[in-house]
Formats: structure tokens, sequence, C-alpha cells
């Protein structure tokens, strides 16, 4: 996700953000759409797919304007559908606006039905929607810093969100800061997005992450800060350190690679192992497993060759079909593994079905031992927030201990790195990290499932900022 504003209204801001959204491409492979004001009217181009298969330049050169904002899919609330994909344009008497947003919202089903009820109209199934028509609702009572802090009482989960509303720019972070967002300058305005790289790409310097509970306004290339809600503690998402973000980002300070590295070394002080060589499951594993070649001294070899042009497979109907497929994605590098102890490292075990193929797979290629070390603890309960993981149902340490997932993924020795290990190695306070999926304490209140900051607080904390 991503916003640009730029001072001079020659510019055009279309190619910036086109760029700046294959930079952020990682987050989101389903839908891809750029919205840009061209001083009347808000201008958006849609469609299913990657950036590159969205947009070629005539669609860009149509989107002209030197404000707009752009946005890259990832299935959360919602069906994988074009109506689905972002930003959603909401007109209204007075104008329109246009949002994209990062992040999942918990409370969808009651906020749908109480605007549905008020008369609202939904084009789609997506929680994006209801946000843009929250805004809009707010925007006939209050000023653009009043609305959005109306909308964000009503709001429950996790929102990096940024808005298009005329020749203004704006974005905002939920008041835990669960999905990051930053701001950075331009040579000639500034950008707001998911994840630093995006601010790199343009060649521009980033200036900082928004605070958790903050709204941005940039216009005319001026930017205004406004802390909406200031809570003592906020919950930044650990998988995006674990494998969400890309290695070369900043997030909260934090450069993503060092995390990487430093959860890779704890795993091998944690889950030392007897081997010959180390090697990573590409793409994810790879800074991890150097972060263990460094600390372990054993020799990293690359065994696991991952095609990148693969996209998705559609489902084969037989077993020898499937293991086709599997190859496909993944083949082995036989004379670095045969006759070789390994250590796996990968980021996390979901349902167990990928690890199990493949260590089958390196034991096939000759491997004598095969040790599994994972950079996350086991992960036991679903996401609710932004990722999306499994039920509850299929995650595998959900319902087996460590010693039954290392029996069904076939390893010789099975190690997560440790909670402490985890929150030590990323060097953030574990009172300001989301940990939900692997403790089942969840930042923000959901039906059935524990909560470690309640709700009501969040309120009170909105109610005292008005
Ligand atoms: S539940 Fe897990 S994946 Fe979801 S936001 Fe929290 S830490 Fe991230």
């Amino acid at each position: 996700m991503v916003g640009i504003s730029l001072k001079d209204q020659e510019n055009e801001v279309s190619k910036s953000i086109y760029y700046a959204l294959y930079a952020v491409q990682h987050r989101g492979q389903e839908a891809a759409g750029i919205s840009v004001y061209d001083g009347r009217a808000i201008r958006t181009h849609r469609g299913m797919g990657l950036v590159f298969e969205v947009f070629d330049e005539s669609q860009i050169n149509l989107l002209r304007g030197s404000v707009g904002i752009g946005h890259v899919r990832y299935p959360t609330t919602g069906q994988s559908c074009i109506e689905n994909s972002q930003p959603v344009l909401v007109r209204y008497k007075d104008g329109a606006v246009a949002v994209a947003h990062n992040g999942n919202l918990v409370n969808t089903v009651q906020l749908r039905e109480q605007l549905e009820q008020a008369g609202d109209i939904f084009h789609s199934s997506s929680d994006t929607e209801i946000i843009a028509h929250l805004l809009v609702r707010e925007l006939l009572r209050y000023d653009l810093v009043d609305a959005v802090r109306a909308v964000m009482r009503k709001l429950i989960g996790s929102y990096s969100v940024v808005f298009l509303f005329g020749d203004t720019l704006m974005a905002v972070r939920d008041p835990l800061g669960i999905k990051p967002l930053c701001i950075g300058e331009l040579e000639n305005g500034f950008i707001v997005a998911s994840e630093s790289v995006a601010v790199d790409t343009l060649n521009g310097k980033l200036i900082r992450d928004v605070r958790a509970g903050e709204l941005i306004i940039i216009k005319h290339g001026e930017l205004k800060c406004h802390q909406l809600v200031r809570l003592p503690n906020s919950a930044h998402c650990v998988f995006e350190y674990i494998y969400f973000a890309r290695p070369d980002s900043i997030l909260d300070g934090r450069l993503v690679y060092s995390a990487r590295v430093d959860i890779g070394a704890k795993l091998a002080e944690e889950h030392p192992a007897e081997a010959d060589t180390i090697t990573p499951i590409p793409d994810s594993g790879i800074t991890l497993a150097l972060g263990y070649h460094q600390r372990s001294g054993i020799e990293y070899r690359e065994c696991l060759m991952k095609n990148r042009y693969i996209g998705r497979t559609f489902i084969m109907p037989d077993q020898s079909m499937r293991e086709t497929a599997v190859r496909l994605k993944l083949n082995v590098i036989k004379p670095n593994i045969e006759g070789h102890r390994l250590v796996l490292v990968d980021d996390s075990i979901v349902r167990g079905t990928t690890s199990r193929r493949i260590v089958n797979m390196v034991r096939k290629a000759g491997a004598s031992a095969v040790h599994v070390r994972i950079g996350s603890p086991p992960i036991r309960a679903p996401c609710y927030l932004g990722v999306d993981m499994a039920s509850r149902e299929e995650l595998i340490a959900a319902y087996k201990t460590i010693a039954g997932v290392e029996a069904v993924i076939g390893a010789d020795s099975l190690g997560y790195v440790s909670h402490k290990g985890l929150v030590e190695a990323i060097g953030i306070s574990p009172d300001n990290l989301c940990m939900g999926c692997l403790t089942g304490m969840y930042p923000v209140e959901i039906p059935g499932e524990k909560c470690v900051i309640a709700q009501t607080k969040i309120t009170e904390y909105l109610a005292q900022t008005s």
C-alpha cells in the first residue's frame, strides 16, 4: 500500500506509485490498483493479478495528477474478485474518497449491519469499503481530523490506511500499530508506504514510521501530523519480522534482515545440531539460515532451488502429478545433500504438509540426517489481524506436541525458536508486539479468544483525546 503527494502539479504521480507498488508486491499478489486525483475527480484503475499484469503504459498515462494512492491486495476479508480489489472509491454528496487498507478488521459484521440498516449499499464484501463508508458519514459532520478520529473509535482490528480526498493525502495507523506504515521524503514530495523499500525504490529518504494511532495529512507539499490516540503499548505483528516483510525494509526502527539473522543465531544457540550442512528452505529461510550458520559455524550450502516463475499450479488430481508440481516449485542440488547431515531452516510450520514433503525430498536425495529448525515458535492459533494462515483445525501445532510434529514431518530432530529468543532477536519489548498466533492471546477483543488489551481501554483513550 502506498500514497504519494508531489509538490509540482505537472508531475505525474501514477508512475511513482506504479514503481512503489512493485517494491511491495510481496505483500499481495491477488489484485492491484491505483487512484489519482486529476484536479477535478479521482480516477482509478484496478485489476486482478500482479502489478505488471494489471497496468500497462497507456493505463498509467491515463491516470494524470500529482497525488494518489495504490494497493496490492492480499486476501483477508472477502472473496477473490475485482470488487474486493483496492483502492475503493466511495462517492457522496460533497465529493468522493478513495481508500486503500492493509490489515483486517474483526468487527466487520456488526459495522456492516449498522451501515446497511442506515441505508448504505455495498459493492464488495471487503472491510475496506466499510472504512470508506464510515469516513464519508463522518465527513458530513466533522472536519477531516475529527472525522478520522470518529472512524477510529468504531474500528476494531489492524489497519494501516491511506485515503485520497481531493488533493489531500491522508494516512492513519491503528492505535496498536499492528501493521507497518512509514513516511518518506521524495525529491519533490512525500510518500507513505507499508514498507520502507518503497521509499528506497523512489530514491527517497525514510523519515520515520507512522506512530500507532497517528494521522498524517499531506497537502500541497505540506505534511501535518496528528497523534489521535496514544496507548501505553503497541502490538506490532511479529510475523512481519519473521517472514512477511522484505528483509531490506526497516519496520518500527528495526532492519528486518538483522532481526532475521539474529533469530537464526538464537535458533543455533537454543537448538544446536550435529550437522555438516546448513541450508534454507527458500526464500524465507535464507536470512534465518545465515544467522544459524554464523553462530554455529556449520557450513552454509544451497541445497534447494526455488522456481521463481511458477506462480500458482492448479490442483493435480493424482499423487504422481502432485509430486511433479512440488518438484516444479522446488528442486534439490543433489551433490550438496548426498551423505550430508542437514539442518533445514524455515520460517514457520503451518499444516506440516510442505515440511514433510521437503524432508522426504532431501532424504531421497541422500541426506543422512535431517534436522529441522524453525524461526518462529509453534503457530498454535489463527491470525484474525491480516495474515492469511489457516484455521485452528488446520494448524498442526494447535493439536500436536513438538515431538508429534517432528514425527509427522519425518525429521530426525525439530527445534523452534523460543518466545524469549524471538523477542530478544527482534529487539522490541514483548509488551509492544502482537504474538496472538503464537500465544492465543490477542491485542484486540476477538469473540471466543483471549485478549491482552481490552478494547474498552482503546475506546477510553480515544475518548480522552477527542
Ligand atoms: S496474530 Fe500473528 S500473524 Fe496475526 S498480527 Fe498477530 S503476530 Fe501477526
